[in-house]
């Protein structure tokens, strides 16, 4: 097109069940059709080559895709990695494709895609901490993708955009931050590598439902007021905008909707118990005591 720059962008998957992809998919505003079609940001359009989930082709010729982009953009493509990494037994247990014959296992893929990318999204908590397959006994050795990357030596920027599933709002701004305004710099970005613009308050800060925890007033029964520490919520350690951009359109959210946050932008997830094991180690302020026993 002319007067239009094409930046090219390949999407991998691997140990995933491809939420992420769907959620993306499901983006509004801009609709993914915007975003795959138009220019996502004026004059910068994304040409994305390879996506498993929506792409027509399938085998060798589209592996060659691949390679060549690869290949004929080094340092110009963006790379997205969507699902975990697992690393046990020479990373057997996701491959995709072949070279001169041979399986290539999903941590290569990642490796070498990512040493000659321009930019990595880890999107999605299982490629940026592991997530479900890496929670324990994690039988197939998942890893980070930016732990893969510091022990393969690759330098390229990496941004974690978690969530299971990460919100497309997350995704999108993302990857219009980047095309608008280059790569982020450091201090944008929090020490897991998240853009604080999405992930920098706790869920607990902005809750509606703080006030009850402040004064201690917790829920007892799913379906009624007050805090719902008690019941299993991680919002007190998690970081994401839940509160503040809701999902499906603002329309509802996890604690809106009635169920604790379950730390699934977070590291610990989803290793914290089950949906409905309290966190241990929170401060419980109750500030309505306070004020009584002074009064
Ligand atoms: S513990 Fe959960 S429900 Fe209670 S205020 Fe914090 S985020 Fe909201
Ligand atoms: S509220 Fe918590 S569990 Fe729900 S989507 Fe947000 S970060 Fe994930």
């Amino acid at each position: 097109m002319p007067g239009i720059v094409e930046v090219p962008a390949v999407w991998i998957q691997g140990g995933s069940c491809s939420g992420c992809s769907v959620s993306v998919l499901n983006s509004l505003a801009p609709s993914i059709a915007n975003v795959l079609i138009d220019d996502v940001v004026p004059g910068k359009h994304i040409n994305l080559r390879f996506h498993a989930t929506i792409m027509a082709g399938a085998g060798q010729p589209v592996i060659q895709v691949l390679e060549d982009t690869r290949e004929r953009s080094r340092g110009e493509y963006l790379l997205v990695v969507e699902g975990a990494i697992p690393t046990a037994d020479g990373g057997v247990y996701c491959r995709m494709g072949e070279r001169d014959g041979e399986h290539v296992t999903f941590h290569r893929w990642a490796v070498d895609l990512g040493r000659d990318a321009l930019a990595v999204i880890a999107l999605g908590t299982c490629a940026c901490f592991g997530g479900i397959p890496g929670g324990a006994p994690n039988p197939t050795g998942v890893k980070p993708l930016m732990d893969i990357y510091r022990e393969a030596g690759v330098a390229t920027p990496l941004i974690n955009v978690p969530g299971c599933a990460p919100h497309p709002d997350w995704f999108v701004g993302t990857l219009a931050g980047v095309l608008l305004g280059g790569l982020p710099k450091a201090d944008e970005l929090d020490d897991l590598l998240r853009p604080k613009a999405f992930f920098g308050n706790l869920v607990h800060e902005h809750c509606p439902r703080r006030a009850y925890f402040d004064e201690g007033k917790f829920a007892a029964h799913f379906g009624e007021p007050g805090c719902l520490y008690e019941l299993g919520c991680k919002g007190p350690i998690t970081y994401a905008d839940c509160p503040d951009r809701g999902w499906n359109s603002g329309v509802s959210w996890c604690i809106k909707a009635g169920m604790g946050c379950q730390a699934c932008t977070q590291p610990e997830f989803p290793d914290l118990g089950s949906f409905y094991t309290k966190l241990a180690d929170v401060d419980v302020p109750r500030i309505g005591d306070c004020w009584r026993r002074e009064g």
